[in-house]
């Protein structure tokens, strides 16, 4: 079969063994690592991705000792017990021809733990615990044990090792001056800093012997205060290559850093012409990284010689199939990473084990399970937003006869929504693939449909899945009624806004309008790389002097003047998501949103918004009122309990529960409705 991606099917001959492509699926901690009973299903984890085609695989981070656990007992190798539980792992995974590598992490002052260790004593900024300075005999005790997880790794029928040297973990930590503050033959100059990460690499060489991949994971742009330069990190890669690692993979950003570097707001490939810049400096291949999600883009990252292979880790948890889709001319079928982190990083975060948003079978391979029906039912969903489409598709598959109904011209709910917001691009991705999925599962949709009961009856569906969704609520004051109150729908469907606006409701959706409002149309979506770059002050040299590749921001000045509301007293945005929060809060401070909390809305006016906080009245002169108080469900369909129905009638997503409105519960309701019917 013709591909256009050749290049990233392409195997990569490493002397000693052959990657059957140039797809790896990235170190992502998934939450199963830590407990040896998690094992079964972390192997069926492995083993589907490794199914789906991807040629080398990488697994989260263990650690080679109990200082350098993320978390309280967390993942370890250092005892031959260890290797036990591996074993399933690497037998899922080589069934299907692919690699796979443990990667050895060492949190550093990046644990949340008390055994914490650094290079120097300095408390990290994501941490509670203050490290302690590693003496010598630590730093020398620490690479033994590095070296010790490398073999036992190879006893566990690994493939190779990944030193995970970036994200400002531990060798992060040793590398960077913004750390590292020793004066010994560990800190100072490059040469120094570098000399932990290189007698790891050379001991673990001498404890593995050469068929064995060593692949090293550094930092190419550090973005905090004292970071390396450009020319720092070639030095470091050079010495690694010297060293002998087989493979040098690529990390942005460290977890501190205040620069997005893989939400949806990050423009496609964002950092790859720093890997290009390394990658002229080294033999060995080098893995690019960060927010490479769809074929294209990686085939054009390879075909260019920027790098030799691509790494995707959240991308393979949204489709496992996704290399064998690409293989095969389905690239319309790739169920896309939407870089949400919902699912998946805001999980490990609150210690929760990872999923994915827009596949719910993530990480619950053997919990979540599509069988074939052997009594195919008539079923009807309505409502085209993701819950309906997604319950309808998974029916379809399992073999059910599906009417899917939509009130509107075309599917997508709240997603045709969100699609248009300034760094949410991703989410028509999302839409797309639930198109393609209706049409190849067969499912019979009506659009311009609204259906009622009697009708659903009266077609006698054994099944009804009400997924009708919801509406936005409505603001009840005076004034309320007027031209210039505007709900958030009307707003992103494109409604005029005039220059002075209030925004009520500082939910995730009212940090969207005010990111919305703050660009003219025409720089809205996609963002270019070298806008973005002076956004976030990024230094857009790949060969970068600059401390971490950071520059002064420049900002370009908003269009509208706006105030974002809410009733709470807790700090807006507390509630949005822990790795992307930030982002959107960082967004509207830059670009001077005014916040306020604790506000009492009180009427509005042809003056503007009368709201009341400390007691204290006050008008807000705006041309616009914008409502995003939250929704409401729409359930009207839904049978009384105990009324007489001839079908079965389940609830789910926003019609369910407006409360909670989120499309990651919407799809998994879908999704485990669908898989039980
Ligand atoms: P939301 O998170 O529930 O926020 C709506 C806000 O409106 C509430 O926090 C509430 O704050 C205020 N409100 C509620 N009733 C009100 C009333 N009667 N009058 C005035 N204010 C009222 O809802 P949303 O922003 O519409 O977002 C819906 C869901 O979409 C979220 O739960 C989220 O899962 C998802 N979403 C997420 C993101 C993200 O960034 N992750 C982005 C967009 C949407 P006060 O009572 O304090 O004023
Ligand atoms: Fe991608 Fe969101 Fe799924 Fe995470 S939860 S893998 S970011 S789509």
């Amino acid at each position: 079969m013709t591909t256009r991606y050749a290049n990233i099917l392409k195997p990569l001959d490493l002397g000693f063994t052959t990657i059957k492509n140039r797809v790896v699926m990235g170190s992502m901690h998934s939450g199963l690592e830590d407990r040896f009973y998690n094992y079964p299903k972390l192997a069926a984890y492995f083993g589907e991705r490794a199914k789906g085609g991807v040629g080398l695989i990488i697994t989260g981070g263990i650690s080679p000792n109990r200082q350098g656990w993320l978390l309280p007992a967390g993942g370890t190798m250092n005892t031959l017990g260890d290797v036990v539980p591996h074993r399933l792992v690497t037998r899922a995974v080589h069934k299907h021809g692919a690699k796979i590598l443990l990667q050895i992490l060492h949190a550093g002052r990046y644990g949340y733990q008390p055994f914490v260790v650094s290079s120097s004593a300095i408390k990290s900024p994501i941490s509670p615990f203050k490290p302690r300075q590693m003496s010598e005999r630590t730093i020398l005790n620490t690479i033994k044990d590095y070296a010790y997880s490398a073999s036992l790794a190879k006893k566990a029928g690994y493939d190779g090792v990944e030193i995970m040297g970036s994200e400002g973990y531990l060798l992060n930590q040793f590398l960077s001056r913004h750390v590292n503050q020793r004066e010994d033959q560990w800190g100072g100059a490059i040469e120094n800093r570098m000399r932990f990460a290189v007698e790891i690499v050379k001991a673990i060489r001498k404890e593995v012997g050469e068929k064995f991949i060593i692949c090293f994971r550094l930092s190419l742009l550090d973005l905090v205060h004292d970071g390396n330069t450009m020319d720092e990190v070639i030095t470091v890669a050079k010495a690694l290559e010297d060293a002998g690692i087989t493979l040098l993979n690529t990390g942005i950003g460290w977890h501190e850093a205040r620069i997005p570097t893989i939400v949806t707001s990050v423009p496609r490939a964002a950092f790859v012409d720093y890997t290009a810049e390394v990658k002229k400096h080294v033999t060995i291949p080098v893995i690019a990284s960060n927010r490479i999600n769809m074929p294209d883009t990686g085939e054009d990252i390879i075909a260019s010689g920027k790098a030799d292979m691509i790494q995707m880790a959240r991308p393979l948890l949204a489709d496992p199939f996704w290399v064998n889709k690409t293989a095969t001319n389905r690239v319309d079928e790739i169920n896309t990473c939407i870089a949400c982190n919902q699912a998946c990083l805001d999980h490990t975060f609150k210690n929760q084990r990872v999923s994915c948003l827009v596949n719910p079978q993530a990480a619950y391979e053997t919990e979540l399970v599509y069988v074939k029906t052997k009594k195919p039912k008539r079923i009807a969903v309505v409502g085209g937003g993701v819950a309906g489409m997604s319950a309808a598709t998974i029916a379809a598959s399992r073999g059910h006869q599906v009417t899917l109904f939509e009130a509107s011209a075309d599917v997508g709910g709240q997603f045709n929504l969100a699609k248009v917001v300034p760094g949410k691009e991703e989410f028509h991705e999302t839409i797309r693939y639930f198109k393609v999925q209706i049409e190849k599962m067969g499912v019979d949709l009506r659009l311009n449909t609204k259906v009622n009961r009697e009708q659903l009856e009266r077609e006698g569906f054994d099944e009804v899945v009400v997924a009708t969704g919801v509406i936005p609520r409505a603001l009840k004051i005076e004034g309320s009624d007027l031209p210039q109150v505007l709900s958030y729908a009307e707003v992103l469907r494109g409604a005029e806004v005039g220059h002075k606006v209030a925004v009520i409701g500082a939910g995730g959706i009212g940090f969207d309008i005010s990111e919305f409002l703050l660009k003219p149309p025409h720089q809205k979506q996609p963002q270019p790389l070298d806008e973005w770059q002076r956004e976030w002050g990024v230094d857009s040299n790949p060969n970068y002097v600059t401390e971490g590749g950071m520059v002064k921001a420049e900002i370009e000045p908003p269009i509208r003047e706006i105030y974002l509301l809410q009733r709470k007293t807790t700090p807006l945005g507390a509630g949005l998501g822990k790795t992307s929060g930030w982002v959107h809060r960082a967004q509207l401070k830059k670009h001077n949103v005014r916040m306020l909390r604790g506000v009492q809305y009180k009427a509005i006016t042809d003056e503007g918004l009368w709201i009341e906080t400390a007691g204290q009245d006050q008008l807000l002169r705006v041309d616009t009122v914008v409502v995003c108080a939250g929704q409401e469900s729409v359930k009207e369909i839904m049978p009384a309990d105990g009324e007489n129905t001839f079908a079965k009638y389940h609830i789910i997503g926003g019609a369910k529960l407006a409360g909670e409105l989120d499309a990651k519960r919407a799809i998994r309701e879908g999704a485990e409705l669908a898989a039980k019917l």
